[in-house]
């Protein structure tokens, strides 16, 4: 990681005030401010302080499992014509790449003195991924999930009890992610001193899309080396990622920004279809608004409020994107594109059978618009695979009756 990042990449990062072009800021309650700020003042002196660096790189290697491997998918790259590298975030501790933020956030709450975790999740990955660091430092952990989600994700929710974090149902709403979210946002204002809120993509208020993106940018930053030891040259063609939030492919796209000759391709979800009200395809369908204290795209109606979104991949169902995300469709730097249900699905079985690697669904769609995507043979195209399908087993044993 590289703190002059924020120099380098005068266009594509942050700015001083807190924004990405017209997105970003800091949209919050007035009582939430001194927590915000606190954090903005502090977050790059902390995570940029050489004994940070020392303890966040050792536990990526000791604990998380880092580097994770980058593969050749020699099947997949034959089946499209094409050479084509998976990024296998898959394997770290928890199976995702959420535990790379967990993991950042954690060093940094012990560095601001803090006590007590809270996190909000919908699908449960970002709350086992909060869970096994708190236990890891020994830190109270707090974990608000929708009553829905509970009954829905219970693996994950016996995890997170397992390692010790409470897990409390938000109980008002359509008792889901996003009221988990106004759950967790009112707990850290009524406990603003002892509490860190680990936000768990690169959404929510300054400075939490810019810290999230930097501890993620550790993914891209190891596919350059990896690369450039494989073929010679530290850039791909293209490099593709699934969009929830955006974490993932903030990750896997940061240090490839400036290389304008690299094509960055985001992958939403159309859940039923793009315009079939059942979808979570932001960028298509969404519009510039506010939610969860940032400026960015999101799915809305006519009066502004929140259009519920849809996807069988509970790690996409969210109606917005980052800001950071925003900026780049707007200004043409990425792709966005979308997949359905069902080409997520074959998708998720082609990699698995061609593989070996059952992937998670979020990332499933990234690897079906492979299927969309016309080849001379010469490109060499890396997809993050950002987590395993342990988790969708069930549903994918009842999409393909197996
Ligand atoms: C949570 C999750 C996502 C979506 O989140 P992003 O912030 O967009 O990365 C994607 N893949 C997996 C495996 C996830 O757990």
């Amino acid at each position: 990681m590289n703190r002059d990042f924020i120099i380098s990449s005068v266009k594509w990062g942050v700015n001083p005030k807190g924004y990405y072009g017209d997105f970003g800021g800091a949209y919050i309650p007035e009582m939430l401010y001194p927590n915000v700020e606190q954090l903005r003042q502090q977050y790059l002196d902390i995570i940029y302080e050489q004994g940070f660096q020392e303890e966040f790189h050792m536990l990526l290697k000791d604990y998380v499992g880092r580097p994770s491997p980058l593969f050749h998918a020699e099947r997949l790259s034959a089946k499209y014509g094409t050479t084509i590298y998976l990024k296998r975030e898959d394997l770290n501790h928890t199976g995702a790449h959420k535990i790379n933020n967990t993991v950042g956030q954690i060093l940094l709450a012990e560095r601001l003195g803090k006590k007590r975790i809270i996190a909000e999740t919908g699908a449960g990955q970002h709350g086992v991924a909060t869970a096994t660091v708190c236990a890891l430092k020994g830190l109270e952990c707090i974990i608000y999930m929708g009553e829905v989600d509970i009954e829905r994700q219970a693996p994950n929710v016996a995890r997170m009890k397992m390692m010790g974090a409470k897990v409390v149902p938000a109980v008002s709403g359509s008792k889901t992610l996003k009221d988990a979210t106004n759950e967790a946002m009112r707990d850290w204002i009524n406990n603003p001193i002892d509490t860190h809120y680990i936000i768990g993509s690169v959404v929510g208020p300054h400075p939490y899309p810019d810290m999230v993106a930097r501890f993620q940018s550790v993914i891209s930053e190891e596919t350059k080396k990896q690369l450039l030891e494989k073929t010679g040259s530290e850039n791909p063609d293209i490099v593709m990622a699934c969009v929830g939030g955006g974490s993932n492919a903030m990750g896997m796209f940061y240090h490839f920004l400036d290389d304008q000759d690299v094509r960055l391709i985001a992958v939403e979800a159309a859940g039923l279809g793009v315009y079939s009200g059942e979808s979570a395809a932001t960028t298509i369908l969404g519009k510039e608004g506010v939610l969860h204290g940032s400026r960015s795209i999101l799915m809305q109606n006519d009066d502004g409020q929140v259009i519920e979104p849809y996807s069988i991949s509970a790690g996409l169902d969210y109606p917005g994107i980052g800001p950071q995300h925003a900026h780049l469709f707007k200004q043409n730097r990425a792709e966005y594109v979308s997949i359905t249900d069902d080409e997520a699905m074959q998708a998720g079985r082609l990699c698995s059978e061609l593989e070996g690697i059952i992937p998670a669904i979020e990332t499933a769609h990234a690897l079906a618009y492979l299927e969309k995507m016309i080849f001379t043979g010469k490109e060499s195209v890396v997809i993050c695979l950002s987590g395993r399908g342990d988790k969708d087993l069930d549903t994918y044993m009842n999409y393909f009756n197996l």
